[in-house]
């Protein structure tokens, strides 16, 4: 009897098993279905809520900001996407003495969000957006869809295309935080404190791809509607620069543009968002950036304005980016040191 009932949990255990794996296995997906979950539709739903009025234009350390910092930690727990502490602390507190009095009394906090390798747990990639913007002025409320409601939103959207292949069995093989920094706008602050306090060792840190307003077309390249400028791809890592452009010409064909990325422009943009900072460790890096246009750091910068479909074909570029990074045999080396 007793070997029969053993023999018939097994039965059961393996059927329940295979039945997960069979579902598992009818439910696998390829990188580019995965990619296509992030749509156009669904950045709007999340940008018209994340640059709207209720936020007060994120200024850090304000309520607005706050509530921002809950509608991050909100989007991950509704995914199942875990915090980067393994519980429900979504928040990387940063006390206000930090922010050189900038933020008056009040501290702020980096949301971290954090999706384990299911080979290679120890080496993590790191996608960075910042979530404050400038607040409110003259009694005016800066939105900052663009600035840098679209980076955020396009996070997002890349995370749960990632929680899905998790939820397939198809995770990628290294770990991927996602870090929504504050403190951006008053001095890239944010990002300062994590690489001053990682969670993870920074030399587990493969690279950082930083998203900073990608929703817009820069005037210099009116009705373009299928470039985005790379900057930093290829000053630490020629390796992650080869990734990128593999994965452009193998997916998404955009317009890789790096004016931007010339040392002698005069915009000095690498210097001038949250990759720097890891940069500066030399953490490989490419931050994703449309330039500016009329609407940079005015009340006018709302969510009515973006183009969504080209932000989605970005989103899907940084996508298969991180995918290649986090799948591929070799991590990429910092190989320009
Ligand atoms: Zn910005």
């Amino acid at each position: 009897m007793k070997y029969a009932f053993i023999g018939l949990i097994a039965l059961g255990f393996i059927s329940c098993n295979s039945a997960q794996n069979s579902v598992k296995s009818k439910n696998k997906m390829t990188r580019v279905e995965y990619a296509n979950t992030i749509t156009a539709g669904e950045l709007k739903t999340n940008l018209y809520q994340f640059a709207d009025d209720k936020m007060q234009g994120r200024m850090t350390g304000t309520p607005g900001q706050k509530m921002a910092a809950n509608f991050l930690k909100e989007f991950y727990v509704t995914n199942g996407i875990s915090s980067a502490y393994g519980n429900d602390d979504y928040f990387q507190e940063i006390p206000a003495s930090y922010f050189s009095g900038q933020t008056g009394d009040n501290g702020s906090e980096n949301v971290v969000a954090f999706i384990k390798g299911s080979e290679k747990p120890n080496e993590v990639i790191v996608l960075s957006a910042h979530y404050d913007h400038v607040g409110m002025k003259n009694g005016e409320i800066y939105n900052g869809a663009d600035d840098d409601g679209s980076g955020t939103v396009s996070m997002l959207e890349i995370a749960q295309a990632f929680q899905t292949a998790v939820k397939n069995g198809q995770g990628p093989k290294r770990s991927i935080l996602f870090l929504h920094v504050t403190g951006e706008e008053i001095g890239l602050y944010g990002s300062k404190y994590y690489t001053e306090n990682p969670i993870f060792p920074l030399e587990n840190t493969v690279c950082n791809l930083n998203t900073d307003m990608v929703g817009r077309i820069d005037p210099d390249k009116a009705g373009n509607k299928n470039y985005i400028y790379l900057i930093g791809s290829d000053k630490l890592s020629q390796e992650l620069h080869d990734v990128s452009e593999e994965a452009n010409n193998k997916y998404t064909q955009l317009e890789l543009d790096y004016t931007f990325n010339d040392d002698n422009d005069p915009n000095r943009f690498y210097y001038r968002s949250d990759h720097y900072n890891f940069a500066k460790n030399n953490i490989p890096v490419i931050f994703y950036f449309n330039g500016v246009h009329a609407d940079y750091h005015k009340p006018t910068d709302t969510p009515d304005k973006i183009e969504y479909e080209l932000m989605a074909k970005r989103a899907k570029l940084i996508f298969h980016t991180a995918w290649e990074v986090a799948n591929r045999e070799g991590r990429i080396t910092a190989d320009k040191l």
